[in-house]
């Protein structure tokens, strides 16, 4: 099964993604993952993503289009895969298109923004282990100190009030057009994001069924 999901930052797409993976057995391709591994390994279109970041500016489409058409010729997406976090525009969604990609269902995970930003703004991650906690939902057992490592826990810029109002503006701006354009096709479901990640992925597991 070829899937997509679309959400939100924050929506829990990511985690979406990695149930659905251990369920059904197909990855789970994450764009941002795919663009830092791109760039540590040098691959061409990592070395072009990687000069991009580096001015602070956007990846160009192409060059992230360039990324996913090489990631879903790999072997181990032959039985269907996950996108999170792909397509993000209507342009790169008619790329995908174009690609003669076939997509069986696209999940529109919805969190209302303001459950968002409280979950974004609490959340703090260690950068030694890449452990992730929330000051309400998952405390580390002391204050500021990752569980798993020792190291300090910090919150990402990404993860930052103001930030995170920009990014949903973006969200809302860019990406949200894509619900409207999966609906046409007639393979969107939308699933309410529920407190619990397990309740959300029941709801997830059976849009993927009707
Ligand atoms: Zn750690």
């Amino acid at each position: 099964m070829n899937l997509i999901l679309l959400g939100a930052p924050g929506a829990g797409k990511g985690t979406q993604a990695e149930k659905i993976c251990e369920k059904l057995g197909i990855p789970a391709i994450s764009t941002g993952n795919m663009l830092r591994e791109a760039m540590a390994n040098g691959t061409e279109m990592g070395l072009k993503a990687k000069s991009f970041i580096d001015a602070g500016k956007l990846v160009p489409d192409e060059v992230v289009i360039g990324i996913i058409r090489e990631r879903l010729q790999a072997d181990d997406c032959k039985n269907g895969f996950i996108l999170d976090g792909f397509p993000r525009t209507i342009p790169q969604a008619e790329a995908l298109d174009q690609m003669g990609v076939r997509i069986d269902r696209v999940i529109d995970i919805e969190v209302p923004d303001e459950k968002i930003a409280a979950r974004l703004s609490g959340r703090r991650v260690c950068l030694k282990c890449g452990a992730t906690y929330h000051t309400e939902y998952k405390q580390p057992k002391t204050e500021g100190v990752c569980d798993v490592c020792g190291d300090k826990l910090v919150q990402r810029k990404d993860d930052m009030p103001e930030t995170v109002l920009d990014r949903l503006k973006t969200y809302h701006e860019q990406t949200e057009p894509l619900k409207d354009y999966y609906a046409k096709k007639g393979n969107l479901r939308v699933v309410e994001g529920q407190e619990a990640v397990a309740d959300t992925t029941a709801l997830t597991m059976k849009a993927l069924e009707d």
